[in-house]
């Protein structure tokens, strides 16, 4: 059998593995449901433990035209606008960690990753279900949907990157679906030029609040904002049956009634800044418990990556992150392996990723408690961070992640 891998979903997850199959030596072909691509999502910050594999792919170059490098990541009380603590980001990340922390809107993050697989001869198909894949005696035989025709295709491995909502891991795990986690984001993209010039920013802000916090970082050049405010929130009744979908049906007074009560105690700029906001987009959140074991990431030839496998809460801002450094790890694993032996890489991704992949998404649960703690935690937090916040708020085990010992 040929060095030969199927990817299920093209999203960052999926483009990613294409790019690292390629690059160790394998032919990937990737099969994505969606008749086309489009401006999925809004902003993604993207820590110097992702960059730096960008970095070494090349894909951070074509991002350059509408990369965003913040100096600065601020926290604020969302009540008194006072700035809690301020992490320098810039050149002091760049010299500590060996690259930058940026802002991207996913769009650009998608296109730029889907220039490079299409350039490493990855193929790349629309409109095509994956349905099923089963384990033969020496391969995997993939059952696709293309157009309501059935296909069967073969290959040495599959990827599952069909996302957050992944019909192919209860098929694989035996697992139940992901869950609501109580959380919602309402997200909104605004024009710098449309604000007011006390409003616009090119820093990273965290906003926070005991019922909400809000995030906004500068998108596409700078010449947007992405505002995200993160609350407590329900499933909208028209998406409770069919919630798969990140843009949940909500009216444009509903959501901005949401934000506004959410943030009622908010300080005049923050008010400001969210009336400021068109077009306001509900995205209920879903998760899963932090990973428990490597037989979740991997079984035999087929290995899980993404939101498929560990989907998180957005407070750590890592899980596109954490897609490409799986990916990156599925290179190294993959560039030594031959097709006979790839139950052995993937075995040893597995062992090299689910522990990580489990420590972020803990984090990130544990950030959202942080963010919108109350009483005496909010108290010590606010305190903590206005001591120690330089510290607390770089996460070095985080961003140090593939860093050369030299
Ligand atoms: C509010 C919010 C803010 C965020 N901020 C950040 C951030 O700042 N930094 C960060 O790193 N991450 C962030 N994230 C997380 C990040 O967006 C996701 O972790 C990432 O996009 C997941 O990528 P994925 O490829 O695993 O899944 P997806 O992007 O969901 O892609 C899955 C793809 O698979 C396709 N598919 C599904 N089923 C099938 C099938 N059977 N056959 C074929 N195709 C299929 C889908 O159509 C889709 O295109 C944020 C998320 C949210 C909600």
């Amino acid at each position: 059998m040929d060095k030969h891998g199927l990817i299920a979903g093209a999203g960052i997850a999926g483009l990613a593995c294409g790019v690292g199959m390629a690059r160790a030596g394998w032919t990937a072909q990737l099969f994505e449901q969606a008749p086309q691509f489009g401006e999925v999502g809004a902003g993604i910050q993207l820590g110097p433990n992702v960059t730096r594999i960008l970095q070494r792919w090349r894909v951070l170059d074509s991002l350059q035209p509408t990369l965003c490098a913040p100096e600065h990541l601020l926290a604020r009380s969302a009540d008194s606008g006072a700035v809690l603590s301020r992490l320098r980001l810039g050149k002091a990340m760049q010299d500590k960690y060996d690259a930058p922390y940026v802002t991207v809107h996913r769009a650009d993050l998608h296109a730029a990753l889907m220039h490079k697989a299409r350039e490493l001869h990855v193929g790349v198909h629309c409109d095509m279900h994956v349905d099923n894949i089963h384990e033969q005696d020496n391969g995997l035989q993939i059952q696709l949907d293309i157009a309501n025709e059935k296909r069967n295709h073969y290959a040495a491995l599959a990827v599952v990157a069909d996302g957050v909502w992944s019909q192919l891991r209860p098929k694989v795990l035996n697992d139940a679906p992901t869950v609501f986690t109580g959380y919602v984001a309402y997200r909104s993209l605004v024009r710098q030029a449309d604000l007011p010039a006390h409003l616009r920013s090119q820093d990273v802000t965290v906003w926070m609040s005991s019922k909400a916090h809000v995030v906004h970082y500068p998108v596409k050049a700078g010449e947007w904002l992405n505002v995200v405010c993160l609350t407590h929130g329900q499933v909208p009744a028209a998406n409770a049956a069919t919630h798969k979908t990140w843009d949940a049906q909500a009216t444009p007074e509903q959501i901005r009634g949401d934000v506004q009560a959410a943030l009622s105690g908010a300080c005049a700029n923050l008010r400001d800044l969210l009336m400021a906001c068109p077009n306001w987009g509900l995205w209920p959140l879903y998760a899963r418990p932090p990973m428990c074991s490597a037989h979740q990431h991997a079984q035999g030839r087929l290995v899980m990556v993404g939101d498929a496998a560990h989907p998180m809460l957005p407070f750590l801002a890592q899980g596109a992150g954490m897609a490409i450094e799986d990916a990156a790890q599925l290179e190294a694993v993959l560039a030594s392996a031959s097709a006979a032996h790839v139950q052995e890489a993937l075995a040893q991704f597995a062992q090299l990723r689910w522990r990580r992949n489990a420590r972020v998404q803990a984090r990130a649960l544990r950030n959202g408690q942080i963010f919108q703690a109350q009483g005496l935690m909010r108290w010590g937090r606010d305190l903590g961070l206005r001591l120690a916040g330089q510290r607390l708020m770089d996460v070095s085990w985080l961003y140090s992640h593939g860093m050369s010992a030299g």
